[in-house]
């Protein structure tokens, strides 16, 4: 491409039909108005109301945020310990916690949260949000201060914290009280491990009785957007703001999370060198949760079998040497902590020709071996690579991966999932098209708020329903 034509193409999407804000300063985030050059045109584009949305809640951003003077007010409450008049501001705080793709996701969901709700999203800057996450909204900062009054809580924060609102629910410490001594904040446990009481969350009675309360701080590691549109009270908004389902983090995270100058180095460095020239970018994200250090044989047989089954790569010749290369060549961009999957399907395509004659390209930016969540240029590897594989062109994921969801949501691909392999073996089939790019909530109420009893909540509405790689689990289709 070039470069005249480039600048108009910049200049025909840089804000995503709508969806960003214009006006922030360019060099401060590069990626954000450049992300254009990258990706193929979105088929989803943002609802007119969820446009209207996004920018009302920056000028409440504006207002409420960090060191305003509403902020200073709402802070007073929690200082003092008790709140009489409702306040003009009400806050979401999200904990930093759990893995990066995980963190993503939750931080997608505290963002919806707090735009059904009306509240201020502040994000806890952890050990690397900052290092990896340009601010999001206009002019005031979505970091919560250093010096939050609660801030050396959050990491001892759990079910049996005090103000844990399920907690408070078993000890009727939150119905009880009377306005006058509502807590200024309630602690939402919203961890894989929450028990039936803090998955009230999820029902309309107890949204109400949360209104009132001016700074909810949440704890979670899952993607729980599905059960909030099977709460009444939000149904119709959320329809309003997503007439198509699938793509609520598809246009969230687009909106939300954009890669840092160092970040979007690691990025488009990458691309430029190895995946731009492509005829074809394939991404295959390879994540195990077996015990033990791979390379595991049977892994390496389910990527093969599902990318041979599903015509994504073609097979190799192990007979006659093929004559006529054919031009078209591939890029396949392979993650994973391990480098043992990459050089296997490398030396594969170098020792032999494809049937088709087409040429394909193994490429894996890191193999960190093993997870270390504290270390920052993991995370920056981490994340660019997640941002990698969603700009290739067909997509195989791993089974139970937040990584993959996001890769996959933000790309807009619906890809190949494989199937979580049981007892060291490769399931057959090996791998299927998911029916939606929505990720998975791992773990939903299954509860009928007004028939106080059990259910199965993927049962409900036709468009929340039970994943491929998780029976248990929930997504958005
Ligand atoms: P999940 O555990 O697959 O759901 O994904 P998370 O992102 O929540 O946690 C896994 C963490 O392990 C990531 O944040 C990375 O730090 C690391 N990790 C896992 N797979 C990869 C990979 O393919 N590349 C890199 N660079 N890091 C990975």
């Amino acid at each position: 491409v070039d470069d005249d034509a480039l600048s108009i193409e910049v200049r025909k999407d840089k804000l995503h039909g709508g969806l960003l804000a214009a006006g922030f300063d360019e060099t401060s985030c590069v990626s954000r108005y450049q992300s254009v050059l990258y990706r193929k045109e979105s088929q989803h584009k943002p609802s007119p109301y969820l446009i209207s949305r996004l920018r009302s809640y920056e000028a409440l951003h504006k207002r409420c945020g960090p060191y305003t003077e509403s902020y200073n007010k709402t802070l007073e409450k929690l200082k003092t310990g008790h709140h009489l008049e409702s306040t003009d501001c009400n806050y979401l705080v999200w904990i930093s916690f759990s893995g990066l793709g995980n963190r993503i996701l939750t931080l997608a969901s505290a963002f919806l949260y707090a735009l059904l709700t009306n509240r201020v999203l502040l994000v806890d800057p952890g050990t690397d949000m900052v290092d990896l996450f340009c601010e999001p909204f206009p002019e005031v900062s979505w970091f919560l201060p250093l010096d939050f009054p609660l801030k050396n809580q959050f990491d001892s924060f759990d079910q049996k914290s005090p103000h844990c609102y399920g907690r408070m629910l078993k000890n009727n410490s939150f119905a009880n009280s009377s306005k006058s001594i509502l807590a200024p904040f309630v602690y939402l446990h919203l961890i894989h491990d929450y028990d039936d009481q803090d998955k009230l969350f999820f029902c309309d009675e107890d949204q109400t009785s949360l209104q009132e309360v001016p700074w909810l701080i949440m704890k979670t590691d899952n993607y729980f957007v599905p059960s909030l549109f099977l709460i009444p009270t939000f149904e119709q908004q959320l329809s309003n703001l997503f007439p198509r389902k699938e793509a609520v983090f598809h246009l969230l995270g687009r909106y939300i999370f954009h890669p840092t100058n160092p970040v979007w180095g690691l990025i488009t460095r990458y691309y430029q060198a190895y995946l731009a020239k492509a005829d074809e970018r394939i991404g295959i994200q390879i994540r195990v949760f077996d015990t033990g250090t791979g390379p595991f044989q049977h892994v390496l047989d389910q990527i093969i079998a599902c990318t041979l089954k599903e015509n994504l790569l073609p097979d190799i010749s192990t007979e006659k040497p093929i004559i006529n290369q054919s031009q078209k060549s591939k890029a396949v961009l392979v993650t994973s902590l391990s480098g043992g999957y990459f050089e296997r399907l490398r030396d594969m395509y170098w020792e032999h020709p494809t049937v088709t004659g087409e040429v394909i390209g193994f490429y894996q930016p890191s193999h960190e071996e093993y997870q270390q969540t504290e270390k920052q240029f993991h995370n920056r590897k981490a994340w660019a690579e997640m941002y990698l594989l969603s700009l290739t062109d067909v997509l195989i994921t791993s089974s139970w991966s937040t990584f993959g969801y996001v890769a996959q949501s933000l790309g807009g691909l619906k890809p190949w999932i494989l199937y979580k392999p049981e007892n060291r073996t490769a399931p057959d089939p090996p791998c299927g098209r998911v029916m939606s790019m929505e990720p998975c909530f791992h773990a939903p109420p299954f509860y009928d708020c007004k028939a106080k009893r059990g259910i199965d909540t993927g049962a409900v509405v036709p468009h929340v329903r039970h994943c491929e790689d998780m029976s248990w689990g929930l997504k958005l289709v």
